[in-house]
């Protein structure tokens, strides 16, 4: 895997990504045709060298999943040179105690994974803290799959969330829904469609009960695997990964050291974590938290 030839490579992905998004966007029914759907990149375990390469490329939005990998590549220097319009997602779980390090990170656009009042409680009082002139946009994160090992909050909770930070939480802006969803790589076009229709459903919810429009509500859900069929039934923000920059496989190289935990939510060092992250990337969320 060369470097030159893998920057090529995203490129080419990227730009592939992008016309079908544009495609899937011309296929949506006239009602969900208000929006131009947002492609966020997700750049987790890739290298700052892939970031910019993708940057230069045309992208703007880049998701993280971990509050270190993001507070660091959000920080580095080169990153910071090549990117000065760069926007920062970050999509992974995000425990209390790491408000404080996220809260730091250069150009961060969105926090997509709140699921508790207490999280948008402590994100609230923390930005306030910081006396910015903008708020902090946030999306809640709602659990469409039932599964009860994975975040995010119940779709029978979504409404009282989204009004305790409507009401509650005047330093952080709600600008949308999220879910992750299943990550069942069987199941067919029709199933797939099927559970994104259900956070199409608690945004309607959401909406009719707090007097909403559903235009003012943004559907953050499609990866991979699916991001065509999210966009088709109403996604505006679609996260993208491996096909844009290719598997993240498992750790070779300098990676993790023999034995290292794969608990991202233990709090080892943060050198750690960073090397933690590799193993777990793929499977933390299918682990009990
Ligand atoms: C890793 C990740 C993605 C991207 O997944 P791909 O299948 O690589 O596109 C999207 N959303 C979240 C929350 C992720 O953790």
């Amino acid at each position: 895997m060369s470097g030159s030839s893998t920057n090529f490579a995203i490129a080419r992905q990227l730009k592939q990504v992008c016309d079908k998004v544009q495609a899937a966007a011309a296929r949506r029914p006239q009602h969900l045709q208000y929006s131009v759907p947002r492609l966020v990149a997700v750049s987790k375990t890739k290298g700052t060298d892939l970031v910019i390469e993708a940057y230069n490329a045309g992208q703007r939005h880049f998701g993280e999943n971990y509050v270190v990998e993001l507070y660091e590549k959000s920080n580095d220097i080169e990153i910071q040179d090549h990117c000065k319009d760069i926007k920062w997602h970050f999509i992974g779980r995000l425990q209390r105690n790491k408000v404080p390090k996220i809260l730091e990170v250069p150009n961060l656009f969105v926090i997509e994974t709140v699921d508790s009042e207490r999280l948008a409680k402590a994100l609230n009082d923390g930005w306030g803290r910081l006396k910015k002139t903008e708020t902090l946009q946030v999306m809640a994160q709602v659990n469409t799959s039932g599964e009860g090992n994975k975040n995010g909050c119940s779709p029978q909770d979504t409404t009282k969330l989204v009004q305790y930070i409507r009401e509650k939480c005047p330093s952080i802006s709600l600008i949308g829904l999220m879910t992750i969803g299943s990550f069942d790589h069987d199941l067919n076009n029709q199933d797939k469609k099927r559970e994104l229709f259900s956070l199409c459903a608690v945004r309607k919810e959401v909406c009719d009960a707090l007097n909403i429009s559903e235009k003012d509500l943004e559907l953050s859900m499609g990866m991979s695997a699916d991001y065509e069929h999210a966009i088709e039934v109403g996604s505006t923000n679609v996260r993208v990964g491996s096909t844009i920059f290719g598997d993240r496989g498992p750790p070779h190289g300098k990676t993790a050291p023999a034995g290292a935990s794969t608990d991202s939510g233990k709090d080892g060092s943060d050198a750690n974590l960073l090397m933690n992250k590799m193993e777990s990337l793929d499977l933390h969320h299918l682990a009990v938290n």
